[in-house]
């Protein structure tokens, strides 16, 4: 929420802007309208043979609790060189954009946010840095997988199928999304 116009300093007000037909904060003295749109993220899955690469958060949101390497992008960056950035921010792992492969897009509306998500296969087991925002970090099977402290269960069956394909180095774009009650699901993409 905004309270006051960028351009003019009016107080804005709530409600259907002249000509549009959602509602939004817009200015009733300069027409200003204050949109709002996702956030974008990305993610990175690392893998070699049947581990994946998980990190420990340093930082809020979800403190303490297990995920891959993720951030948002930054304005001047494409989604590619978020990835490498924000994987080297967080380890120490540096891994050009190039080689940033597409595995999904997922939205979570209910804070929304729109991730994509890149995986980068790896022929070993690379050595990460604890960092500001990485407490910890580990190459993990899916047996051995935090699991009970991950930090977004919701995600725990995608998580689980990103195993299955890294194990097979079979993979297929999907499109997910956490709905407003928390419920995952995903839709292909193509096969
Ligand atoms: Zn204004």
């Amino acid at each position: 929420m905004m309270p006051f116009c960028y351009r003019c300093a009016s107080e804005l007000k709530e409600g259907v802007p002249p000509g549009d037909d959602r509602v939004r904060q817009y200015c009733q003295h300069c027409g200003y309208v204050h949109y709002t749109n996702p956030t974008l993220l990305v993610a990175v899955v690392l893998y070699c043979g049947d581990k994946l690469f998980w990190a420990r958060r340093m930082i809020d949101p979800a403190k303490g609790l297990w995920s891959f390497p993720s951030g948002f992008i930054e304005s001047g960056e494409t989604p590619q060189q978020a990835a490498s950035r924000e994987l080297f921010e967080e380890t120490k792992i540096s891994i050009p954009s190039e080689d940033m492969l597409l595995m999904s897009i997922g939205s979570v509306v209910s804070i929304d946010q729109v991730y994509m998500s890149f995986r980068c296969p790896v022929k070993q087991l690379l050595d990460a840095s604890i960092t500001a925002e990485t407490a910890e970090w580990g190459w993990f099977s899916e047996g051995e997988a935090p699991w009970e402290t991950m930090a977004y269960p919701e995600l725990e069956p995608n998580f689980r199928q990103i195993y299955q394909w890294a194990q097979n180095d079979r993979f297929s774009i999907r499109i997910g999304e956490v709905s407003y009650s928390g419920h995952y699901q995903q839709f292909p993409l193509h096969d």
